[in-house]
This record gives C-alpha cells, sequence and structure tokens, in this order.
C-alpha cells in the first residue's frame, strides 16, 4: 500500500509534523525492488525508527520505511555465534535477544532508539563501544543495478559516527541485513560513564553479568536522556569534534579545565561538544518552541510546537559560537532532510 501527502509526525522523534509525496514500507528485497521500479524518478529516503534525523521541510518524493524482520543463526560454536538479522528489527530488542542468547558485546548499547538497519549507518556507540566491533557485513540493495552486495566491515569504512553509507556511498545503498559476530565470552567494559558507581548504588556485585550492564546502561539512561516519547528529540545533536592537537595545546592553556579524550585520528584530540555548548551559556537556553535540554547539553530539543526549520536556526547559531570562541567546527550528528 502507497500512501499519499502522508504524515510524517509519528516516524521522526523529534515529533516534527511534515509531509512526504509518498509513504510505503517494505518487508522483503521483492517488496522494495518493486517499490524502486514505481517510483524510479521520485527523490528517495529509508527511514528506520526516525530517531536520528531532522526534518526541515515536506520531502518531495518516496518515504519508505523499513520492515524486513527476522533473526538466523548462520553458525555457533561454544564460544561465539554469527547472526543474520534483519534491518527493521527494532536494536533494544535485538540487544536483548542477544543478552538472553548469552551473545556478548552489544550489551552497553542497549536502549539506543532505532532499527538494525541503521546502525551500521554512524557505527552506533555508546558508554566505550561501538557497533563496528561486532558486524561481520552489511548485506544491502544497490539502489542503481538493484543487486545485493554483501559488504564486508573492513569494505564499511567505519569511524567515529561514521561509515561508507554516511559518506562516499550516501543513498546509494538501502541495508536490508546485518551479519554480527558475538563472542559467548563476556568482556566487559565498565569504565565509561557512569557504570561502576551506578552498579554499586544498585548494589549489583561481581562478578557481573552482561545482563547486569545492560540494565545498568538502562538505568543510567533513562535517568539522563530525554525521552523523545516526553520531549521531541534526536539524541546527540553534534559530534564530538576532533581537534588539530596545536590547536588543543592553545586552547588548554585558556581554558586548563576543557575535558578531553584519545582520537583514533593521527594528531587529533576529541573534546566533548557538550562541554563547548556548555561552557559558552546554551545549556538550558529555550527560544520560543525548540531548545537546548536543561541536562544535556548535546541535546536539542521540540517542546511539542517548534518545526525542523526551528532546530536547524538554533544549532547553526551554536556552531557560530563555538568556531567565535574556540575556532571549533561543530558537525552535526544528526540527518539534516
Ligand atoms: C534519545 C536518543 C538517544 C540516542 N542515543 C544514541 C547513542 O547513544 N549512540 C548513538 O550512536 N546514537 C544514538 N541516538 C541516535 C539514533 O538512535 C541512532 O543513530 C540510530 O541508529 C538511528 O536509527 P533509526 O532506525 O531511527 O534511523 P533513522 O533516523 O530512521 O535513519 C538514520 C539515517 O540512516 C538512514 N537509514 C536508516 N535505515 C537505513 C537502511 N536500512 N538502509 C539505508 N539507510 C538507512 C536514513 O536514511 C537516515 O539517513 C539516539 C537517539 C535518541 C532519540
Amino acid at each position: 500500500m502507497v500512501y499519499k501527502n502522508y504524515s510524517l509526525k509519528n516516524y521522526n522523534t523529534f515529533g516534527f509534523d511534515v509531509k512526504t509525496n509518498y509513504f510505503a514500507t517494505f518487508e522483503n528485497k521483492n517488496e522494495l525492488i518493486t517499490l524502486l521500479n514505481d517510483f524510479e524518478n521520485q527523490p528517495l529516503l529509508i527511514l528506520g525508527g526516525g530517531s536520528n534525523i531532522l526534518f526541515t521541510k515536506d520531502f518531495e518524493g518516496l518515504v519508505l520505511q523499513n520492515n524486513v524482520k527476522g533473526f538466523q543463526i548462520i553458525e555457533q560454536s561454544e564460544e561465539y555465534a554469527k547472526i543474520k538479522v534483519g534491518a527493521g528489527e527494532n536494536w533494544h530488542t535485538f540487544v536483548l535477544h542477544c543478552i538472553e542468547n548469552n551473545w556478548c558485546g552489544i550489551e552497553n548499547l542497549s536502549l539506543i532508539p532505532g532499527t538494525v538497519g541503521a546502525a551500521p549507518i554512524q557505527n552506533i556507540g555508546a558508554y566505550g563501544v561501538e557497533i563496528k566491533d561486532f558486524i561481520e557485513s552489511v548485506i544491502a540493495l544497490d539502489i542503481e543495478s538493484k543487486e545485493i552486495h554483501q559488504i564486508d566491515v573492513l569494505d564499511c569504512e567505519f569511524g567515529y559516527r561514521d561509515s561508507l553509507f554516511k559518506n562516499k556511498k550516501k543513498g546509494k545503498y538501502i541495508i536490508i541485513e546485518v551479519v554480527f559476530l558475538f563472542s559467548k565470552i563476556p568482556n566487559l567494559k565498565l569504565e565509561y560513564g557512569d557504570i561502576q558507581n551506578t552498579l554499586k548504588n544498585m548494589k549489583i556485585e561481581a562478578p557481573y553479568t552482561i545482563k547486569n550492564i545492560s540494565d545498568t546502561v538502562c538505568y543510567i539512561r533513562q535517568t539522563k536522556l530525554p525521552n523523545p516519547n516526553e520531549i521531541g528529540n534526536a539524541g546527540s545533536f553534534f559530534k564530538n569534534p576532533e581537534i588539530d592537537i596545536n590547536l588543543f595545546k592553545k586552547l588548554k592553556e585558556e581554558y586548563p579545565e576543557m575535558p578531553f579524550y584519545a582520537s583514533t585520528l593521527p594528531n587529533k584530540i576529541k573534546i566533548p561538544a557538550g562541554w563547548l555548548i556548555e561552557k559558552t551559556g546554551w545549556k538550558g537556553k529555550k527560544y520560543e518552541n525548540v531548545g537546548v535540554h536543561e541536562k544535556q547539553a548535546l541535546v536539542l530539543v521540540n517542546y511539542g510546537k517548534g518545526n525542523g526549520q526551528e532546530i536547524l536556526n538554533l544549532s547553526k547559531q551554536i556552531q557560530n559560537t563555538i568556531k567565535e570562541i574556540f575556532g571549533i567546527d561543530l558537525d552535526t550528528e544528526v540527518n539534516i532532510i
């Protein structure tokens, strides 16, 4: 079924009431190819859960929501499991499924909104874990040739909140399935965020299980991050900038308290964007219908009656201030449409 002039209000976590000319869902490759052939000349947007998208206007084209479901064990032994998962599966449901089966590694990525198919797009990450370390390959439809490609993890060009699918091949592939490889031997990552303190406060005792870590991460996220069902948002709006080491040294003299992290890029240092935004006084600022969240400076929010253009204007003002004061370019993590 293809819907015309369809509202996307319930399909983006900002909750903006934009419309698309056409909207349809697909459950498998054949349905997808039929839709692509029927709407060949229309601009196309693939949607998962809409939790990493900012709509600034109506979409003049076809929006396709990925609804490819299914889990399949491809191989397993006592030590590992290789699993193929439909791109339209809910991410957190998948994490819980892994925990039930003792497939270890992605417990720190609990409660990230969205779908399995969107996870490789920006190489989702949280609490010291990135999904790239558990992906074996990505199975995707090449939109132009309509052929299925199985793209090996080494060819996905994963980086910090980045991949081939967000850069060189942006808009070229539709991810249908993802193949994951998990160890059955836990290798817990406890040293990030408040995990250890929260485990103590929750009176959970060592040796910890992957379920303990997932519960703890869920608790931290529920207390720290605004719930999109209550207040529209798309999580972190900006990426943490990775700045040149010379600029870092200069800034550190002026702001000795500035936090920083190692970067995987040569001669770069990662700075928490939240600190920069807070330091320049933006945290908690409200502009009519939108604003910067009062507890999380990285999260821009819709107070209910806002629109995407207001969020975009606010984000540009923040970027300008950070550039003026620190000489740092702040990139957006959210996909702007
Ligand atoms: C409260 C909150 C907290 C968040 N926390 C985190 C976090 O801790 N870490 C993190 O990394 N992210 C986080 N995010 C961002 C978001 O959850 C992730 O980026 C998630 O992977 C997006 O999934 P989605 O299905 O909603 O994608 P969508 O928003 O629907 O799409 C995102 C992009 O991927 C493309 N896309 C989606 N599916 C496909 C597909 N099958 N094939 C090709 N292209 C596709 C879309 O066209 C779009 O460009 C958070 C968001 C919110 C609202």
